[in-house]
């Protein structure tokens, strides 16, 4: 009866507040691990941690006293009890975060934190949603429901350019193109993104909107 829920996807495929949304609909827990990457990012830029030095960030993600907030409607992120949630998603650290997400030396630390995190939420709350890139196939490949959320390059443009500009014009459109590409690019793991892996149940938003798309998901829970 403890629910854990998997959900993977590229960045702007709405995964995170369809994954929040749909564990405040459950009234389960929620945990974002991408989060947990920016965290130790920001917390290496903080300390002066040369995000070249393997070694160092690795230990940096096991000493980072970190606390992940798990209440899907007030996303927290405290490092040494300070509030980081707005922080983590400043340019300063999307630039970088891919450097610590492709070291393979802290890779494993944090997917072993995030399997403590993950029962640890189930057993409090009654389930949890974990969202992320690698959830559904090495940190949680024995989740209760495991899904692949997609959207096409276009969908995930009209989305970021409209939270960028406000606004889905052509010009708001193409000032965004570059972006998304270059992300993706640098995104470590986008690359498994092209199909779900076995066991995994495809999810493609590119033609539903925000309460479709949580709506979805909720339909894979509930079959
Ligand atoms: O999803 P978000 O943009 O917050 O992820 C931040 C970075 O962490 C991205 O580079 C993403 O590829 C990486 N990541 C990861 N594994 C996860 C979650 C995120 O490598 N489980």
């Amino acid at each position: 009866e403890h629910l854990v829920i998997a959900v993977d996807g590229p960045s702007g495929s709405g995964k995170s507040s369809v994954s929040r949304a749909a564990a405040h609909a459950l009234g389960v827990g929620y945990l974002d691990t991408g989060a947990m990457y920016r965290a130790v990012t920001w917390w290496c830029l903080e300390e002066g941690v040369d995000l070249e030095d393997r070694d160092a960030v690795a230990q940096a993600a096991r000493d980072i006293p970190l606390e992940m907030g798990t209440d899907p409607s007030t996303p927290s992120v405290r490092v040494s009890g300070r509030e980081i949630e707005e922080d983590i998603r400043t340019t300063r650290v999307s630039e970088v975060v891919s450097k610590v997400a492709t070291n393979t030396s802290v890779r494993p630390v944090l997917q072993q934190l995030q399997r403590d995190l993950i029962a640890e939420i189930a057993g409090r709350t009654g389930g949890v949603v974990a969202e992320g890139r690698d959830i559904t196939t090495v940190v949680a490949p024995d989740a209760d429901v495991r899904v692949l959320l997609t959207a096409s390059v276009e969908a995930r443009l009209r989305r970021r350019s409209k939270e960028l500009h406000g606004a889905d014009h052509d010009d708001a459109v193409e000032a965004t193109r570059d972006q998304i590409v270059r992300r993706d690019a640098d995104d470590s793991t986008v690359s498994e993104f092209t199909e779900a892996a076995e066991g995994v149940t495809l999810v493609d938003t590119s033609d539903l909107d925000f309460e479709q798309s949580v709506q979805a998901l909720l339909d894979v829970v509930r079959r």
